[in-house]
């Protein structure tokens, strides 16, 4: 036996952290570093909401995850925009991912858990709690930083302030 965490014995456990990823931040890597310790595939996905007008293209925030995981041998990094629990049934998924950060996190991810349970019972969401250095750490906060052009070197892997220094830089109107 092993100290995984998950359901079933002996079987292959797949599991999938789904999110905005825009961008991925050092709180995200710790989460896809942990889970990926504790499953046999994580699947990193990007959820592409037409709800939410992102920074960075559903490709763009493809490439930077593929970047900063390709040194875990059992990260997939992919993209969807099916309901989740069928995403995840198409994956053989039976676990989702989410991180959280405060108590405001836990309500969101409490109706987001109850609703995804009623729609498929087999599947099982994890939490898993935020590494204390990151607990105020956001995607909006890094934007928010990198559009007045502020260090965000200790927040985001040198991929994405690269990234995000060339979204932010001359061309922007007003
Ligand atoms: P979404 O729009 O799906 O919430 P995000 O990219 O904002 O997408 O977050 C994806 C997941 O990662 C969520 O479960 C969120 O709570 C978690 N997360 C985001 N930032 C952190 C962090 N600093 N520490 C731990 N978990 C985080």
């Amino acid at each position: 036996m092993n100290a995984h965490i998950g359901r079933g014995e002996g079987d292959h456990r797949v599991a999938v952290y789904p999110g905005s990823f825009d961008p991925v931040t050092f709180g995200h890597l710790d989460i896809i570093r942990r889970a990926a310790k504790q499953f046999d595939h994580l699947i990193v996905s990007v959820l592409n909401n037409l709800t939410k007008s992102p920074l960075f293209s559903v490709e763009e925030r493809v490439e930077l995850l593929r970047e900063i995981t390709k040194d875990l041998p059992n990260v997939e990094v992919d993209s969807f925009r099916d309901l989740l629990v069928r995403y995840m049934r198409s994956k053989q998924a039976q676990i989702i991912i989410r991180g959280i950060r405060s108590v405001t996190d836990f309500e969101y991810e409490l109706q987001m858990a109850s609703t995804n349970r009623q729609l498929d019972e087999g599947i099982e969401t994890i939490f898993m709690m935020t590494n204390p250095k990151y607990s105020y750490l956001s995607s909006s906060i890094v934007k928010e930083i990198a559009k007045f052009h502020g260090p965000v070197q200790d927040l985001v892997p040198p991929a994405v302030e690269a990234a995000l220094r060339k979204k932010y830089t001359g061309d922007r109107p007003g």
